[in-house]
């Protein structure tokens, strides 16, 4: 079989006077009328434990859009027994069924729901229409449409030689057991990829988004569901992280782990599985994208405007919450002053305030926690003699957990804010002197503990090169005179190594391939 060839979806503008503005408005209206009572999904059931928990928008936090309905660690049980129920008839439905459930999911998003998802994006994590769009719409689509592409590539790859009399073949199994997937906030279209891309290779799935991103994840499972993804295969549980780890990782027939989320959180997962390694049936695959410290490289030869263009876009995007979003840049003393005045300006034009209201390129942070977090960073820099916040610094969580895009200009190279990340809207710039170009690749390559994205920005073709090679370790996605951020499915495989992941590569077949275990057969005649 050959699956229809995957092409990127098309993004809607939402330009004034478009009927899909009209459309999108009329979405998010109706979700604020309505207040949704979100059950969790276990087998074929909707369970509503009653212990009841308000989601609200992070830049609007008094109002209420709905519960959801918290489990227990009882909820881990029977979605995992669930999942182990719904396995062999799932594994066992031949592939092209298991793609078509995903192609007709990916066309229910580009249609009927495109404008629903796209509202619980905005309202619920506080992204405007267009970064909804490319998320929720255009991203979680492609990553549907192109896995089903890799995954119809996997199962028809070219068997090994068969020398005469022998017929020699690799089997793609499911792996033996469940897979857990662990899905952040940030990114509606991660959310809904991780249960669906390991699903989509037969798998079965115990999927715990993060408790800020269940109003969108709801509908997601909405979708699965009207799609045909049977019960069972993908269980949706809200439950404490911790409670549901000690659950999972002590399960037999744990298989593996579909992340995505911080350093610290998965490391953590990551010894506790080594703890629990004699208990597992078979050893579990770790798949996991975590943190970031992502940078920006300009020479001196770069033009400014491409520079500043990329440095605001790169790190206050949906508020510089995205893994690899631009945080640490490296500007040329010559260029400083004129990069410098371009951000300025751009950052005036620049309104915040809710996704409601189409005009406000700034929303909100996701919530309390993480805005006390950003703005202690921010005072500090404020006080500190190694660091100058040159533009923003102000904040306010009153209504709603809204931070002003904040630019600070650090003396070193290794202070807090250049090394450690905030995932807010912060960008710290270090200017270096224009002859300590080589010096300054090594001090990149030094400091980045993570590495999952970066950029360099430059015209003469002696420094990219020199740039390409120097920080070949340093980013997992490396970008040539562009923002390192919207890595597109289908175009650029997304994923970093050192702190920032195992690095199989979002959106590839790299990464459906670690949730097959192959059985190679030899028969004899
Ligand atoms: N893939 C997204 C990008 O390229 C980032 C994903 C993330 O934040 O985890 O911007």
């Amino acid at each position: 079989f050959n699956v229809p060839s995957p092409t990127n979806e098309p993004i809607y503008s939402y330009a004034p006077g478009t009927k899909e503005r009209k459309l999108l408005q009329d979405a998010i209206a109706t979700a604020r009328a309505q207040e949704v009572d979100i059950p969790m999904y276990i087998g074929s059931e909707e369970v509503r434990t009653g212990n009841k928990l308000p989601l609200t928008p992070p830049h609007d936090h008094k109002h209420v859009l709905g519960y959801f309905h918290k489990g227990t660690q009882e909820h881990v049980k029977a979605a995992i027994d669930a999942a182990l129920s719904a396995k062999e008839a799932w594994e066992n439905l031949p592939w092209e069924h298991r793609a078509a459930i995903f192609l007709k999911a990916a066309e229910l998003i580009s249609t009927k729901y495109r404008y629903k998802l796209n509202a619980a994006t905005m309202l619920g994590q506080s992204k405007n229409a267009f970064q909804a769009e490319i998320d929720s719409a255009c991203e979680i689509a492609d990553f549907l449409r192109f896995n089903v592409q890799y995954m119809t590539e996997i199962y028809s790859q070219q068997p090994p030689v068969s020398p005469k009399g022998v017929w020699n073949r690799v089997e793609q199994r499911p792996l033996e057991g469940f897979v857990f997937a662990l899905t952040p906030f940030n990114f509606t279209a991660i959310a809904g990829n991780l249960p669906t891309s390991v699903a989509m290779m037969g798998n079965v799935v115990v999927w715990k988004p993060s408790d800020t991103q269940i109003y969108s994840a709801n509908v997601l499972m909405e979708i699965f569901r009207e799609a045909g993804v049977p019960d069972g295969v993908i269980n949706l549980v809200y439950v404490h992280g911790p409670d549901a780890g000690e659950v999972i990782f002590k399960h037999p027939d744990f298989a593996g782990i579909h992340f995505t989320g911080s350093t610290g959180v998965f490391q953590d997962i990551w010894k506790t599985i080594g703890e629990n390694i004699h208990v597992y049936k078979t050893y579990p695959r770790i798949v996991g994208e975590t943190g970031g410290k992502d940078f920006i490289l300009a020479h001196p030869s770069a033009e400014a405007k491409v520079v500043s263009t990329a440095l605001v876009r790169g790190a206050f995007e949906f508020q510089g919450q995205k893994c690899s979003a631009a945080s640490r840049a490296y500007i040329p003393k010559s260029l400083w002053p004129t990069i410098k005045d371009l951000i300025g300006k751009d950052l005036e034009t620049f309104k915040m305030g809710g996704t409601e209201d189409f005009s406000n390129f700034i929303n909100a942070v996701i919530d309390e926690k993480s805005f006390d977090k950003i703005t202690k960073y921010i005072d500090r820099a404020k006080e500190s003699s190694e660091a100058e916040v040159v533009f923003g610094g102000d904040y306010d969580k009153s209504t709603g957990y809204f931070i002003r895009p904040t630019v600070i200009v650090a003396q070193n190279a290794d202070y807090e804010t250049m090394q450690e990340e905030l995932f807010g809207p912060v960008l710290t710039i270090f200017v270096y002197e224009d002859d300590k170009w080589s010096e300054t690749l090594k001090t990149i390559d030094q400091t980045s503990i993570y590495a999952l994205t970066g950029a360099v920005i430059a015209q003469d073709r002696y420094a990219i090169e020199e740039a390409t090679h120097a920080l070949r370790h340093s980013a997992g996605n490396f970008y040539i005179n562009d923002k390192c951020t919207g890595a597109v499915v289908g175009q650029q495989p997304f994923g970093g190594a050192r702190g920032s992941g195992t690095n199989d590569k979002a959106g590839s077949m790299i990464n459906l391939l670690r949730w097959v275990s192959p059985r190679t057969i030899k028969e004899t005649f």
